[in-house]
């Protein structure tokens, strides 16, 4: 029987296992196995809201454990350190927080592997930046920018009395104006609204809270449609939150950040969420890979030098022959990539012949907290220009969330776990309050 071994379990892995699990792991057609170094999932574009405090992210875990019995493949928690292309077999450690010793644990052969470990924050080489600013990439980052954020908000709320109030000033420096950033600094603005309201500090939100974000290109959202860039800037106008565009970043201290080489600015918080790249580890396997470190794949999502590994979500570097340029790192290019290899690998198994990959651009929604968003669609029948503000915006994103839910869970569960997500809002103060 084959091996299907799936490095990874974020929006792209998770979902490929569970197509694979419900197709050949039922049948007993191959043996399906999922890799991932933590124990649960999470959707990872949720981690902003984590930072916010807005999203309880032990709600929203799924177990890998849980997700493997129900759909017919294994799950194996280790953190993959390195692949024998020539013998085909995977080499883990155990994974999840306690794994310190770095030692290798077990090695696992594979027939077909498929690469979904996802992606890290690029620093560009920015001096400081690794060491002083803050990352969106993991839960544990996530939850720094909120722990960060709330030490900063009180120490300086109990300077609020002073007749200074610039010493009392909290100020927060998002650096990249990318979705993952105006998102962030839309949540944030929430946030400190909410914990004023509960008495968790006495500043004024709007006065005593600076958020900015700085992008180094002419306009928020490069690469996005300039339109949706456009509505998204006037809606975090309106939220006082700042953005100083074609502004770069170029050192991060303990203060602060440094903007073009000689401007000093003064943060209590910064959070890089400036460019996203693949892990180092991809191009230690010996495959073509792009400047990102993204591996380099065909038609098919094999990747270019080895036909018997795949690529898929931002660890993957790929351009379909209906797209102008490499597909963005998004939940939605990796979400039609697990779909589209469900189908494939068994195709491959078989010896039949296999489509190439199409991706369907369907737009792009932007998140801008409590329930609102400003969202591009896709053409229509050739029309192009279609775009979606507020609350109609905040209920198309959200079914992008739940949709995923649906998709790994079933439409019973789904509506059981949405009903008890909405449960969980009710009670709670909308955000943490410690
Ligand atoms: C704050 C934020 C907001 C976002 N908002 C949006 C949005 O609104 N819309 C959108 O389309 N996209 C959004 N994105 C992007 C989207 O989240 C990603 O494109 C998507 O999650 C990529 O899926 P993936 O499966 O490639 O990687 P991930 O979802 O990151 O999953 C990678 C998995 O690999 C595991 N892993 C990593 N390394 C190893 C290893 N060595 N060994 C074993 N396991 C490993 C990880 O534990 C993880 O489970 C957002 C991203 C962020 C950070």
């Amino acid at each position: 029987m084959n091996t299907i071994v799936v490095v990874g379990g974020g929006a792209a892995g998770l979902q490929l296992a569970i197509g694979l699990g419900r197709t050949l792991g039922k049948r007993r057609r191959a043996r399906v196995i999922l890799v991932d170094r933590s124990p649960t999932h999470l959707w990872k574009p949720l981690l902003h809201e984590v930072a916010a405090g807005t999203v309880e992210p032990t709600v929203h875990y799924t177990s890998f454990a849980l997700q493997a019995e129900r759909n017919h493949f294994e799950f194996i928690q280790g953190d993959l350190v390195s692949v024998d292309r020539s013998h085909r077999v995977i080499s883990l450690t155990a994974g999840g927080e306690a794994d310190t010793s770095g030692a290798r644990l077990r090695q696992l052969a594979y027939d077909k592997l498929v690469l979904a470990i996802g992606g890290v924050t690029q620093y560009f080489g920015v001096t400081g930046a690794r060491e002083h600013a803050l990352a969106l990439d993991s839960v544990s980052g996530a939850e720094r920018v909120r722990e960060r954020l709330h030490a900063a908000l009180r120490r300086k709320s109990a300077a609020a009395l002073s007749p200074d109030r610039e010493a009392s000033k909290v100020r927060v420096a998002i650096v990249g104006g990318g979705a993952t950033g105006v998102q962030l600094a839309a949540q944030l603005r929430r946030t400190s609204y909410l914990l004023n309201r509960y008495g968790v500090h006495q500043l004024d939100p709007n006065r005593d809270v600076d958020i900015s974000v700085l992008e180094a290109a002419p306009s928020l959202l490069p690469g996005m449609d300039g339109e949706l860039a456009a509505r998204v800037a006037r809606q975090l106008a309106k939220q006082n939150i700042g953005i100083a565009t074609g502004q770069r970043v170029t050192a991060v201290t303990p203060q602060g950040l440094t903007l073009n080489g000689t401007e000093p600015v003064d943060a209590d918080v910064v959070v890089w969420a400036a460019g996203v790249a693949a892990p180092a580890l991809v191009a230690s396997f010996g495959l073509a890979v792009n400047e990102k470190g993204q591996a380099r794949v065909g038609p098919t999502l094999q990747c270019l030098d080895d036909e018997n590994v795949f690529a898929i979500g931002d660890c993957a570097s790929c351009r379909p022959a209906n797209a102008a340029k490499e597909l963005p790192t998004r939940a939605q290019v990796a979400f039609q990539q697990a779909l589209y290899l469900a189908d494939a690998v068994p195709r491959h198994l078989a010896g039949k012949p296999v489509r190439p990959f199409v991706f369907r651009d369907y737009g792009s929604l932007i998140s801008l907290a409590g329930g609102l968003a400003v969202g591009s669609l896709a053409s229509v029948k050739g029309i192009s220009g279609w775009y979606v503000e507020g609350r109609l915006a905040g209920l198309l994103h959200n079914a992008i969330y739940r949709r995923h839910i649906v998709s790994i869970n079933g439409w019973r569960r789904a509506l059981a776990i949405s009903i008890s997500h909405g449960l969980e809002r009710w009670l709670g103060a909308g955000t943490r309050l410690h």
